[in-house]
């Protein structure tokens, strides 16, 4: 494993690409309301991607269903992550999960929100509050000094506590000149990945990116070869930051 530090200077690019990041998922999340498809939200994306003068990282990265064909990933209810922008239109009571990342001045950055789309039951709404402070939980935390899984074990921990299931096929991961470096930043504990475990030091940067279930953890990809769904077709919520280990915590890259 090499992770690469980032300097004050590769820093404030990432943060750059960042505040990209934050105006494309916030123009697409107030779109997301009954009737709109998740292609329309996906135009927004490519024509604002244009228009701030950045590229798009996920259109093109090959997979088994071919290269994924969108500028964003969006993934509504037991759809996890992946999903293909489609002529699919949300639904009142649809969580709806937005992922996005570009490249600005040669550096990446990478967030996802869970929006609801009008009235949504409270245990599902329940789901999107316990995602959304897993991931307050790591930029919390974060600090030089502790391993990557003592934050996880704690986040971990608080989910499960609540009722709900943390995914394990995917994980965060460093970012910087590129979208995926090292390390692999997963939101759990398994003994098996000890070896791979790192600890938090000034200049690391990741995109740290809990994916949480409400029933099983099982999750499978459907048959366009990208969209991964629960397997139980229970809602699922994600969120992710991109944020700095700073010499007193963490800043969110992406906010
Ligand atoms: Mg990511």
């Amino acid at each position: 494993m090499a992770i690469k530090l980032k300097s004050k200077r590769e820093i404030e690019l990432i943060r750059r690409a960042g505040a990209v990041v934050r105006q494309v998922l916030e123009r697409l999340g107030a779109m997301a309301a009954p009737g709109v498809t998740t292609a329309m939200l996906d135009a927004q994306a490519e024509r604002l991607t244009r228009e701030l003068g950045a590229q798009a990282l996920f259109k093109g990265v090959p997979g088994r269903g071919g290269p994924f064909p969108g500028t964003s990933c969006i993934s509504i209810n037991e759809q996890l992550v992946h999903g293909i922008p489609s002529e699919r239109a949300f639904r009142a009571g649809d969580i709806v999960s937005i992922d996005y990342g570009c490249r600005l001045d040669g550096y990446c950055a990478d967030a996802a929100v869970t929006c609801m789309v009008g009235k949504v039951p409270q245990e599902v709404r329940r789901l999107v509050a316990v995602t959304r402070r897993m991931l307050d939980m790591a930029v919390e935390l974060s600090r030089p000094g502790p391993l990557w899984s003592e934050l996880a074990g704690r986040m971990q921990q608080y989910v499960e506590g609540e009722g709900f299931s943390v995914v394990r096929e995917f994980v965060g991961h460093g970012i910087g000149k590129e979208m995926w470096e090292d390390p692999k930043v997963p939101n759990f504990v398994s003994p098996d990945a000890s070896g791979r475990d790192f600890r938090l030091e000034e200049g690391l940067v990741i995109a740290v990116e809990p994916m949480v279930t409400m029933g099983s953890r099982e999750v499978v990809v459907e048959a366009d070869g990208w969209t991964v769904v629960t397997r139980d077709g229970k809602p699922s919520a994600h969120f992710e930051h991109t944020l700095a280990i700073t010499a007193d915590g963490a800043e969110v890259l992406t906010a």
